[in-house]
C-alpha cells in the first residue's frame, strides 16, 4: 500500500526541527553508526511499530522521521518496504525486501549486535459461547497446579504460562473474540496461535465462524479443539465436515488444519492439544530479542486502594527488569515490583511472559503498548511526542465526520454511549476524536478546541478550570444523565439523514365497542378533531395515560368502507389493539412525516 507523500509546510518543518533531538539525546538512543550498518529484511509491508522495534529505536522517533518525509503515520499504520527503506537510511540501516515472505513477522538478517532467542507461543482460546473455552483454560491451568505447585496460582494476571515437555506456552486468560478484536483495534497482534473450541454436540455456530474470519484476517494459525467428546450426542465427524465448509479442512481429511478431539471437562487429550500447540509454534519459529529493553502490551489493569495502580502486561520482546523506566500508553513509572501468577517476585522477565507490575503513576488501559526507556528524561520525551502524535491523529480523525469528545462515568457506560452514537444514522458519520472516563478536563477542552469538536458527557461533571476554558475557547459542553436524551440531542445536533417525525393529525372519542378479540377491536367513534386514515398509528388514552398502541386497519361510515374520516364524523373503526378498549376512551392518530 503506497501512500501519497505530501510536502511539509514551512511551519511544519520548523516544528519538526524543534523536536529534533539534541546531540546529548542522540547519544542515549541505540542508533546505529554508519560503520556498523545493519541490513534488515522485511516483507512488502510492515507496521510502524514493528519497524521501530527492528530498528531498535523508540517508535516516536520513527514517526518523527516519517513525518519529516511527508508521511503522517500512526503507530499502527502499515507502510510499504520502500518507505521503510527511505527512513531506514536516516538511521543507517539498510532495508531490503525479504525474498520469500513466509509470514508477517520480520526477520533480522544481520544480528551481530542483537541476541535472538526462541520465545514461547502466545495462545488465545476462541469459540462459540458455552463450547467450553473457560473450562479448557481452567483444565490446562489446573493440570499445571497439580504438577508443579501445591499452593496453586495465587492471582489472575490476564494470562498464564504452562510448562509442557520442558517448554513454555502462554495462554491469554480472556477467552473470546471481543478481547482479540479489541487488541487488534489497537494494532496489537499479540496472539501467535488460536485454539478454536467447537463443541462436538453443537458444531459450528456464529461465533465459531466469526473467530475463523478473525484468525484469517490476522493471519494467525488455528488449531481446532473439538470439545465435549465425552457426551453421547457428540458427533466430531459432522463438526469436521462443517469446518471444511469454512475452509478449515482437518489434517485427517487431507487438509492442513490440525484438529484434536478433546474433553475439557473429562480431561481427555489435553496433552495432545498442548503438544500440537508446541508443534505449530515450532513451525512458526518464534523468536525475540533478549538483549534490548522490553516492549509489550497491557493485558489488564486495576487500581488498588493500598498498592496503587497495578498493570498486567505481556512482554513481547526484550527483557523487563526491576527498576526499568516504563512508558505505558499515557502513563509511566519506574518498575518497583514484577510478579508472576504464582505471586513470585522476579528480578526480570523475558519475551511472552505475562506479569504483574507495580510502579506506574496511573493505570494504563487494556491494549496500551508499553516500552522501556533509558531514563526519566526519555520518559517525558516519549510522552510528549506521543501527545503531539495523538493531537495530530485527533485532527485527522475530526476530518472524517462530525467531531465529538465523549466522556462517561465508567468504562461500560462509555462503551455503550460510543456504540449507540455510532448507530445513529446521519449524513455525516460521527467522528469520535477522543473518549475517556471521568469528568471533563481542560485537556478535553483543548482537544475539542483544536478539532472543532463538541464535548458530550454521560453522568460526569466538569472541572472548574475546564468550564472556564470551554467558555473562553467557545467549546460546547453537553452533559447528560439519561442516555436517551444524550442520543436524541446528538442526533439533532448532527442533523439526522431523514428525520421522521410523528405528527398528531386527529383525535376521536370511543362511543361504543362492538367486537373485541386478542388482535383487533372494532369501535364506534366520533372524530373530535382532525382526521383519520387507514394505516395510521393509533394511541389509546384514558385518564391514567397511554393504554395501548396500534394501527388503524379499517374505516367505515354508515356501513360503507371509506379511506378517511374527518372532524365531526361518526364512524366505525377497526384497530389492531386488543380488548383493553373501553367506551369513553380517547384515540389519537399519528402520521409519519419526513422533517
Ligand atoms: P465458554 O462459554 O466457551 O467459556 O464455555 P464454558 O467453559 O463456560 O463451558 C460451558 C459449559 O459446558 C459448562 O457447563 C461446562 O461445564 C461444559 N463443558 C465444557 N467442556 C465440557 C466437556 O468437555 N464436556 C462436557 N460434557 N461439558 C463441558
Amino acid at each position: 500500500m503506497r501512500r501519497q507523500k505530501r510536502k511539509l509546510s514551512k511551519k511544519e518543518t520548523k516544528a519538526l526541527e524543534k523536536t529534533r533531538l539534541s546531540e546529548q539525546d542522540t547519544e542515549e538512543l541505540p542508533l546505529v553508526k554508519k560503520s556498523e550498518r545493519r541490513v534488515i529484511a522485511i516483507g512488502e509491508t510492515i507496521t510502524v511499530r514493528d519497524l521501530a522495534r527492528l530498528f531498535a529505536i523508540p517508535v516516536t522517533e520513527l514517526i518523527k522521521v516519517l513525518m519529516k518525509n511527508g508521511l503522517a503515520a500512526s503507530i499502527n499504520e502499515v507502510i510499504d518496504w520502500e518507505t521503510a527503506a527511505i527512513v531506514g537510511d536516516e538511521f543507517g540501516i539498510q532495508v531490503e525486501l525479504k525474498k520469500e515472505e513466509k509470514g508477517h513477522r520480520p526477520v533480522l538478517l544481520s544480528e551481530s549486535e542483537t541476541k535472538t532467542i526462541p520465545r514461547p507461543p502466545v495462545v488465545t482460546v476462541m469459540g462459540h459461547v458455552d463450547h467450553g473455552k473457560t473450562q479448557l483454560l481452567d483444565t490446562i491451568r489446573q493440570s499445571r497446579i497439580i504438577e508443579t505447585e501445591a499452593g496453586g496460582i495465587t492471582q489472575r494476571i490476564g494470562a498464564y504460562q504452562v510448562d509442557f515437555q520442558g517448554k513454555k506456552i502462554t495462554f491469554l486468560d480472556t477467552p473470546g473474540h471481543e478481547a482479540f478484536e479489541k487488541m487488534r483495534e489497537h494494532g496489537a497482534n499479540i496472539t501467535d496461535i488460536i485454539v478454536l473450541v467447537v463443541a462436538a454436540d453443537e458444531g459450528v455456530k456464529v461465533q465459531t465462524i466469526e473467530a475463523c474470519h478473525l484468525a484469517k484476517r490476522a493471519n494467525v494459525p488455528i488449531i481446532i479443539a473439538i470439545n465435549k467428546i465425552d457426551l453421547p450426542q457428540a458427533n466430531p465427524l459432522r463438526v469436521k465436515q462443517q469446518l471444511s465448509e469454512l475452509g478449515l479442512v482437518c489434517e485427517e481429511m487431507g487438509g492442513e488444519t490440525p484438529c484434536i478431539s478433546i474433553s475439557a471437562k473429562e480431561k481427555i487429550n489435553i496433552d495432545e492439544l498442548l503438544e500440537m500447540i508446541l508443534l505449530v509454534a515450532e513451525l512458526k519459529d518464534l523468536k525475540a530479542n533478549s538483549s534490548k529493553p522490553a516492549t509489550g502490551v497491557v493485558i489488564d489493569s486495576q487500581l488498588d486502594a493500598k498498592i496503587g495502580p497495578i498493570a498486567f502486561v505481556l512482554v513481547q520482546d526484550g527483557i523487563l527488569k526491576k527498576g526499568d523506566f516504563l512508558v505505558a500508553g499515557k502513563t509511566w513509572g519506574r518498575v518497583r515490583l514484577i510478579e508472576d501468577e504464582w505471586g513470585h517476585s522476579l528480578e526480570s522477565v523475558g519475551p511472552s511472559a505475562p506479569v504483574k507490575i507495580i510502579g506506574l503513576k496511573t493505570t494504563p488501559v487494556y491494549g496500551d503498548f508499553f516500552q522501556v526507556v533509558s531514563d526519566e528524561k526519555m520518559v517525558y520525551q516519549v510522552l510528549g511526542d506521543l501527545k503531539k502524535i495523538n493531537a495530530q491523529q485527533q485532527v485527522m480523525a475530526s476530518k472524517k465526520g462530525v467531531p465529538m469528545v465523549v466522556k462517561a462515568e465508567t468504562m461500560g457506560a462509555l462503551t455503550t454511549v460510543v456504540d449507540k452514537m455510532k448507530e445513529i444514522q446521519t449524513e455525516e458519520p460521527i467522528a469520535i476524536v477522543k473518549e475517556g472516563i471521568g469528568a471533563v478536563t481542560e485537556d478535553d477542552v483543548m482537544t475539542a478546541s483544536a478539532t472543532g469538536a463538541l464535548i458530550v458527557g454521560f453522568r460526569v461533571g466538569i472541572f472548574e478550570g475546564a468550564k472556564n476554558l470551554a467558555k473562553k475557547k467557545k467549546v460546547r459542553v453537553c452533559l447528560y444523565d439519561v442516555i436517551y436524551e444524550l442520543l436524541k440531542d446528538v442526533a439533532e445536533k448532527i442533523k439526522p439523514k431523514k428525520e421522521v417525525v410523528e405528527v398528531l393529525v386527529g383525535q376521536a372519542r370511543v362511543l361504543k365497542v362492538f367486537n373485541k378479540s386478542k388482535q383487533r377491536t372494532i369501535v364506534g367513534i366520533e372524530m373530535t378533531k382532525g382526521f383519520v386514515e387507514n394505516g395510521l398509528k393509533a394511541v389509546l388514552k384514558r385518564e391514567e395515560g397511554e393504554m395501548a398502541l396500534g394501527r388503524v386497519i379499517s374505516l367505515k361510515r354508515e356501513k360503507e368502507k371509506v379511506g378517511k374520516l374527518t372532524e365531526g364524523m361518526l364512524g366505525g373503526i377497526g384497530l389492531s389493539i386488543s380488548e383493553v378498549v373501553r367506551e369513553g376512551d380517547r384515540l389519537e392518530f399519528y402520521k409519519k412525516e419526513e422533517g
